[in-house]
């Protein structure tokens, strides 16, 4: 099979990072007011930010973060099972920002120091579904709704990655975690 998965909040801890991070921005260059609306799922909501202090933000963390963000829970040996197993994993990301300068080169030499194994990397593209429909995708991982319903719109199967901003949505088969996805794999085979 071929598989396409995202890297933000689905094999990578990005969200929790970021929110890390947006504590730190808080104190340091705003006046530290802390969490105003913690199920705010905008920085400048979630704090008492404006719209060019969450775009600073960004501008000021984002690659520290996307270089040094750890990966979920049994990505690495899951993926590295799957490609034994003769399937191809490729990684497709957007990570859009002009505080991106080299999205390909970021995103390969995280996957390489993590040691995540790949067999094609697509980096700092939008158009998902367009590379899913071409790619011809046996199966798409994403936790973003938006991504997952433009994907599922050309006949591909996809899993939602779990988490806290997409509970809402009962569309899409939900995972939970990488074995949880190795399962349903194997699964979809029989
Ligand atoms: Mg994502």
């Amino acid at each position: 099979m071929r598989i396409g998965i995202d890297i933000d909040d689905t094999i990578a801890d990005t969200n929790e990072m970021l929110e890390a991070y947006a504590g730190i921005y808080d104190k340091l260059y705003k006046e530290g007011h802390g969490i105003v609306d913690k199920n705010c799922y905008k920085f400048n909501g979630m704090y008492d930010w404006s719209e060019e202090d969450r775009l600073d933000f960004f501008k000021t963390y984002m690659v520290e973060v996307l270089e040094n963000v750890e990966v979920k829970d049994y990505v690495v040996d899951v993926i590295k099972k799957l490609r034994q197993e003769g399937n191809e994993i490729i990684f497709i990301t957007t990570r859009d920002g002009d505080y991106i300068e080299d999205c390909y080169k970021l995103t390969k030499t995280w996957l390489d120091e993590k040691n995540v194994e790949y067999d094609m990397i697509i980096a700092g593209d939008k158009r998902k579904s367009d590379y899913a429909d071409s790619l011809k995708f046996d199966l798409f991982i994403d936790d973003s709704i938006k991504n997952c319903t433009k994907v599922s719109e050309k006949g591909i199967d996809v899993l939602l990655f779990d988490t806290k901003y997409n509970r809402y949505n009962k569309d899409f088969k939900r995972v939970k975690n990488w074995q949880e996805i190795y399962e349903y794999i194997h699964d979809m085979k029989k």
